[in-house]
């Protein structure tokens, strides 16, 4: 089996070029603790893009602005989960929560625990032709790890952030697991099916773009309430501007 990949173009990787590309998208750039202009100066960040800047009058007694909204702090969280995952091709993260605000699981994908990632393999395509050589027999999805990983007894009404729309077999585990509302930011069944091998569909022997109708088909079925979600604007959150020194290791036996 041939796997065709198609290379995109990435700007270089210049200091100049990057601030440009910064500049044209419209970012909302937090930097975590509010530092000072020098500080941001220093790293490279241009002024208007920051959100807010530290109060100079302590009396303000005026609350916050710029903070995140609910739908834009789970999917955030969604993605950072993301950035947990081995997988080289596709990075998907999944946040539950409950009816009033309170995660009750996170998950990526990856393989299950104990399956090392240097012995299964991360390819979408193999040139051996067989789907043993390929990570889909082997890798849990977001949305299964995230279920799994659920800090209560139950998910009833629960709703779930996640960075991809789900495919059909991670649609049943929702709907089964009481799930109510699937808040996602890219729709899998919009754009057009890059692979029409049976084998590379998610998780299972059917072709993607037939998992996605699936999944779609259960979820209205079920009456799970589907809701695209992107975030207005591009946000960066810049953290650890302040770490200049070494984590501190405190040990309890030190004399
Ligand atoms: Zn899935």
């Amino acid at each position: 089996m041939n796997c065709t990949a198609v290379k995109k173009e990435r700007p270089p990787s210049t200091q100049l070029s990057r601030r440009k590309y910064i500049d044209t998208r419209r970012l909302r750039v937090i930097v975590s603790g509010s530092p000072p202009k020098a500080t941001t100066e220093k790293l490279g960040i241009p002024e208007d893009l920051i959100l807010e800047r530290k109060r100079d009058d302590p009396f303000d007694p005026r609350p916050r602005e710029g903070y995140l909204s609910w739908d834009d702090y789970f999917m955030c969280v969604a993605f950072l989960s993301a950035q947990r995952s081995k997988d080289p091709n596709k990075q998907v993260g999944a946040c539950i929560v409950s009816s009033d605000q309170i995660i009750l699981g996170i998950g990526y994908n990856g393989f299950p625990r104990g399956c090392s990632d240097n012995e299964l393999p991360w390819a979408k395509c193999a040139d051996s032709g067989s789907p043993l050589d390929t990570k889909y027999p082997y890798v849990c999805h977001a949305e299964l790890n995230a279920i799994l990983n659920k800090n209560t007894a139950s998910l009833q009404g629960a709703k779930m952030y996640v960075t991809m729309f789900p495919c059909n077999e991670c649609s049943k585990l929702l709907i089964q697991a009481g799930i109510r509302e699937i808040v996602f930011y890219e729709d899998k069944a919009a754009p057009p099916v890059k692979y029409s091998s049976p084998n590379e569909a998610p998780g299972s022997d059917i072709r993607q773009v037939d998992a996605y109708a699936a999944s779609k088909r259960l979820l209205h079925l079920a009456g799970v309430k589907l809701r695209q979600h992107q975030l207005d604007r591009p946000l960066v959150l810049c953290v650890g501007v302040h770490a200049e020194k070494k984590d501190i290791v405190l040990n309890a036996d030190a004399t």
